[in-house]
């Protein structure tokens, strides 16, 4: 059986204990990770301080010939990483081909251009006022199992590119992929600069409590998002939440249903619905409603479900146990009598955790299916009459992350995807996401910005200077 080490202030360390990685797909142990121990937190968090002092003062082309070099790893090595990200996570080849290469090693070099400069706000007779952003500090960044190698990588350079050193935890639910990154890139990056730490649930606590983290980067549960909160409030950490969604994608009475049905159906199931920014709800406009149900129900039926090692698979399986589960007990709602499935909702015996894309027609808020983030494999489609109606149901939510609008009309569509209360809005697509362009959720779904400069801001003090003349 495989172990894989941790990444301590340049060393491959193991932890005193392991714990194992299931495939979710057939149920087997894929390797074991380390537990890391109080003390290879101290000493990780106090290589990290050591390291950000040198790493603080080298300039944002230094740092982003190091995040290159990063990305040129990933690519040598991307087949063995792709083998076991579909390994832990579950996910069709394709769509880890895609998390690695695309969010990964594109994403990487997108992000190594991204420098803050200081900007002069004022400078007349009276005085001169100056904007400078300098890094925080030691950093920690926490991951969740459903882009584990893609958010790690947006994390980890946004932070090293703003100067600040890190702790990267993975999920122990997928933890390797990330772990094997730091073996093949340890010699790349001073040591220090970023540690790599796995651990099991009592093992976040301990980060976000520790008092060498000035800064913590969170993509999670909206639960968990809050006690990370709580936890970094104690010393006044800086916190940036990414965090769940229920997000709703309004079609107007203009499109053609056969058109938008896969773009829809691809917005709702990449990675089988988990995805934060994944479409959670459609409200269709009576006059399409039929129609759009039957399409996307169709291409539903045909989307093969299966191992993510097996090439014919466009979906995988849930990623765990405890998350099927729970998509299990929102399938019973809808088939004690809460909505119509169109196409899915039934378990095929055997191992690993596989739920068929699931539409569900005439349903209404009220239901957990509607109102709560299920975070799998199944679609609500809603019916309304009036678009005023469908924007005020979209946001009635305490959910804020993302949302969209289907029209032929860009212009009417622009003017409703206004007024939707989430961090993003799109237009004829869901989701779209770039290293490049700020994302971060309203209401519950988040606090603070990643990607883009806005991102980048994000792992540093505003510092202001004021000169009087
Ligand atoms: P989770 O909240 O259970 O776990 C996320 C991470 O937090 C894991 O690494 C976990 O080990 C760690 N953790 C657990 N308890 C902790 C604690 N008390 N203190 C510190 N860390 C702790 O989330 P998940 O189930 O892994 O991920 C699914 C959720 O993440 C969904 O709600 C999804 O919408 C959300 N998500 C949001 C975004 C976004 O960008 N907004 C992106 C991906 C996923």
């Amino acid at each position: 059986m495989t172990s894989y080490a941790m990444l301590i202030d340049g060393k491959l360390v193991a932890g005193s204990e392991e714990f194992d990685v299931i495939n979710p797909a057939d149920e087997t142990v894929v390797a074991k990770a380390p537990n890391a121990t109080d003390a290879q937190l101290d000493e990780a968090v106090a290589a990290a301080e050591r390291a950000f002092k040198s790493w603080r003062k080298t300039t944002a082309a230094e740092r982003g010939e190091v995040l290159l070099r990063i990305a040129d790893v990933i690519e040598e090595n991307a087949e063995e990483l792709i083998d076991l990200l579909v390994s832990e996570q579950g996910k069709s080849r394709k769509q880890a081909e895609r998390e690695v290469l695309q969010q990964g090693a594109a994403g990487l070099k997108l992000r190594s251009k991204l420098a803050l400069e200081p900007k002069v706000v004022q400078d007349d007779e009276q005085g001169r006022v100056e904007l400078h952003y300098r890094p925080l500090g030691v950093a920690a960044a926490i991951v969740p199992w459903n882009f584990p190698f893609g958010i790690a990588i947006g994390k980890l350079a946004t932070a090293l590119a703003a100067g600040c050193t890190l702790i990267l935890k993975p999920s122990p639910f997928t933890p390797l992929s990330t772990l094997r990154l730091g073996e093949l890139i340890k010699d790349i990056v001073p040591a220090g600069v970023l540690n790599i730490l796995s651990g099991d649930d009592s093992f976040g606590p301990k980060l976000t409590a520790h008092p060498g983290i000035r800064k913590i980067s969170f993509t999670g549960s909206i639960a968990t998002g809050k006690k990370v909160m709580e936890s970094a409030a104690r010393d006044l950490k800086r916190v940036t939440l990414e965090l769940g969604g229920n997000d709703a994608a309004i079609v107007l009475d203009d499109v053609d249903a056969e058109k938008i049905a896969l773009p829809l159906f691809m917005g709702a199931f990449i990675n089988s619905g988990q995805t934060c920014v994944a479409i959670k709800r459609i409200y269709a406009h009576e006059s399409v409603y039929e129609p759009l149900v039957q399409a996307v129900g169709a291409i539903a039926r045909q989307a093969k479900v299966g191992p993510g090692k097996d090439p014919e698979s466009a979906l995988g399986p849930v990623q765990n146990r405890l998350q099927y589960e729970r998509v299990l007990k929102v399938l019973d709602t809808v088939k004690s009598g809460q909505g119509r499935i169109v196409a899915g909702g039934e378990i095929a015996a055997g191992k690993g955790y596989f739920v068929p894309p699931t539409i569900v027609a005439d349903v209404q808020e009220g239901c957990p299916l509607v109102d709560e983030e299920t975070f799998g494999p199944i679609l609500p489609i809603i019916k309304y009459s009036e678009v005023d109606d469908a924007i005020h149901r979209a946001n009635a939510s305490g959910y804020g992350l993302g949302g969209s609008v289907w029209s032929t009309n860009e212009e009417r569509a622009a003017e409703i995807a206004r007024q939707l209360d989430t961090g993003s809005a799109w237009v004829n697509q869901h989701p779209s996401l770039s290293p490049l362009v700020p994302f971060g959720g309203a209401k519950q779904s988040g606090l603070g910005t990643e990607s883009g400069i806005e991102g980048l801001k994000g792992f540093c003090q505003l510092h202001v200077v004021n000169i009087r003349r």
